[in-house]
């Protein structure tokens, strides 16, 4: 880690971002065991009224969204508006760090814009944004698909969570109302930015200061029935079995080795059921599901076309029978090019070192990239850990970040080039 901060920002912005992070945590369901604030709860609700006032106290004019996000706005000569935007809500006992973060160091960039004390050319607001997570109810990006007009309310009237709460019930309760979502998305939105935590270990295992996003992941998700027959396990000659298991077995290990071969590409068998599940039978079936990821669409598309014939094959030389369910495709969001030189610019005049990088996990940026360009920063995560208690970033990043995005902000404002 370079020391690039001035005295200043080390003595001023690193604590006071460490203090923000530490208030925001004690808005927690799970206490002594992670962090957990699911949407529209009292813990959402009550971080909710924490930022906004974090958000005052750095100058900014405050509002709520009708998806629950808290919003701190400077106005500048034109009202098309850069987003700084993350998430509030976490997993189940995740950490401190997933989203809010990057609320925290949207605020950070606001402050040192309010208090340079010139108008911005374009306005910038900070959006803490809800329900990224998808950990209550089943789709998450909550509230920048409401950005983008795609949140009915019959939708939010049918979508429940496990205790048979729906959205429009938990909007309700957290005194928001559903038929007020817009149908519509923003058209003032010109440039969106996220600041991260990593997720992963690449930057700290290479020492490098700030990733630079180039693409959010794909996720291919498919069940997989493979149906066998059951026999006993002692009479039935090899040759003569239609083994669910060993199917499986071949095709867990031929997904695998595919997304080795093809490269930026990540396949996991994170789920698995066998019946009967008996230690002296021959397994009739085994259903399992394969989770498939890249950066690059053709990839994914290799993957299931790779899919498909092991299938193919499985039935043509085992003669199990083979039924897939596709259970989700969210295509790769590639980030904005323009905004990633000027992200790479900024990093370089301040002197510190960055890496191009994708990013593995979904983000709230991905749904905001079709209003708007966007661009993505990554602080790392210590261990590469996170979705854990465990979570954990060195704030001297976060306010590195702070620095290189503010610059680029500010950088845009100066050339009016959106
Ligand atoms: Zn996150």
């Amino acid at each position: 880690m370079q020391d690039i901060l001035t005295p200043e920002f080390r003595e001023t912005l690193v604590p006071r971002i460490k203090k923000t992070i530490e208030e925001a945590a004690r808005f927690n369901s799970t206490p002594g065991d992670g962090i957990t604030r699911f949407p529209f709860t009292k813990e959402a609700v009550q971080v909710c009224d924490y930022l906004e006032q974090v958000m005052k106290d750095a100058g900014l004019e405050t509002s709520r969204d009708a998806s629950g996000a808290v919003i701190g706005r400077i106005e500048g000569e034109v009202p098309r508006t850069i987003l700084l935007e993350s998430h509030y809500d976490t997993v189940l006992h995740g950490g401190a760090y997933d989203g809010m973060a990057g609320v925290v160091c949207g605020i950070e960039i606001a402050r040192i814009i309010k208090e340079s004390g010139k108008k911005p050319y374009y306005s910038l607001e900070v959006m803490a944004t809800n329900d990224e997570e998808g950990s209550r109810f089943s789709s998450g990006f909550f509230t920048s698909m409401v950005v983008c007009g795609k949140v009915t309310p019959e939708y939010c009237r049918s979508d429940r969570d496990k205790d048979g709460v729906s959205i429009a019930e938990a909007m309700e309760a957290a005194g928001l109302d559903p038929d007020k979502l817009p149908q519509e998305p923003r058209k003032d939105i010109a440039a969106v930015f996220e600041i991260h935590c990593e997720q992963g270990p690449v930057l700290e295992q290479k020492g490098i200061d700030l990733g630079i996003v180039e693409a959010i992941t794909g996720t291919h998700r498919v069940q997989i029935d493979l149906i066998g027959r059951p026999d006993h396990a002692g009479t039935t000659p090899m040759d003569m079995r239609k083994d669910a298991m060993e199917a499986a077995s071949r095709l867990v290990i031929s997904v695998t080795d595919r997304a080795k071969a093809l490269g930026n590409a990540v396949t996991t068998v994170g789920r698995l059921s066998v019946e009967p599940c008996i230690v002296n039978i021959v397994a009739g079936k085994v259903s399992l599901w394969i989770d498939f990821r890249s950066t690059e669409k053709d990839k994914i598309l290799a993957m299931r076309k790779g899919i498909d014939s092991d299938l193919e094959g499985l039935k043509k030389t085992m003669g199990i029978d083979c039924v897939l369910t596709e259970r989700m495709i969210d295509w790769p969001v590639a980030m904005d090019e323009g905004l990633r030189a000027r992200l790479r610019k900024s990093c370089g005049a301040i002197g510190v070192s960055h890496m191009d990088l994708p990013s593995g996990a979904g983000h709230d940026a991905q749904i905001f990239a079709e209003i708007a360009p966007a661009a993505m920063m990554f602080v790392p995560s210590i261990g590469g850990r996170s979705h854990c208690p465990e979570e954990k970033t060195d704030e001297v990043y976060m306010a590195m970040a702070v620095q290189a995005v503010c610059d680029t902000v500010m950088g845009i404002n100066g050339d009016k080039c959106l």
